[in-house]
């Protein structure tokens, strides 16, 4: 095997997330030890938030794990984690937030998550295909239409990535605004809750950020063999 250069692109990516994932996991740590002073449990929150905008027909469900929490569209289901649904800290709270303002997303037709949801079953496949599209094409003496094939399905991925961005900012300034205004957190706790939000939407940007860098080191090995 000969050294290939543009590897680092891959190792600078996975270095970008780590850093990402250690800060989200430490922000949250911190801030899960902080109790909110309205005693109100992160399941409790999210059922107050969206009767508060309104919304009563999507259930609020316990899910094992840690940082498993997600609004799941098809069935209209809150789930949060072990470390949100029965904790009362800033953090649980912030994060219960966030995934009602999924749902609010999700009730008002907020167009990137419309995109975002439209374009997964293709993501599934480009992120499933893609590689092993690339290295056939390879082994099949550079075969110029699998390698393409290879690169435009991990174009789908990266897509999907950035997509995601706006829909993660979006539901985490929704949860800070309610929060605010339903009166569930206090004005330092707010800033706490922000600070957990901000750190795991980082997460998101670091995602992007590393297959941006996976999709340049596709086109720098594949992108000028044309002979
Ligand atoms: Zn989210």
């Amino acid at each position: 095997m000969f050294f290939d250069p543009t590897y680092i692109l891959v190792i600078i990516g996975a270095v970008i997330c780590m850093v990402a994932s250690g800060n989200v996991n430490s922000t949250y740590n911190k801030y899960s030890r902080v109790q909110s002073s309205a005693g109100m449990t992160g399941a409790m929150a999210a059922t107050r938030l969206l009767n508060y905008v309104g919304i009563y027909d999507v259930r609020v469900e316990h899910i094992s794990g840690n940082l498993t929490d997600h609004y799941d569209p098809s069935s209209k289901v809150l789930r949060l984690s072990d470390s949100v649904y029965n904790a009362t800290s800033v953090a649980a709270i912030g994060v219960a937030a966030h995934e009602c303002g999924h749902a609010i997303q999700h009730a008002k037709g907020y167009v990137p998550l419309q995109i975002r949801t439209a374009i997964v079953p293709v993501v599934n496949i480009g992120s499933t295909l893609s590689w092993p599209m690339i290295i056939l094409g390879v082994i099949l003496g550079w075969n110029r239409t699998l390698i393409q094939i290879g690169i435009l399905l991990f174009t789908a991925v990266v897509v999907f990535q950035l997509v995601t961005l706006p829909v993660e900012f979006n539901a985490s300034s929704r949860a800070l605004t309610l929060l605010e205004e339903s009166g569930i957190l206090y004005h330092e706790e707010m800033k706490q809750s922000r600070k957990v939000l901000t750190a795991a939407a980082l997460t998101y940007v670091a995602a992007a950020a590393s297959s941006i860098l996976q999709l340049l080191r596709l086109l720098l090995l594949f992108g000028r063999r044309d002979d």
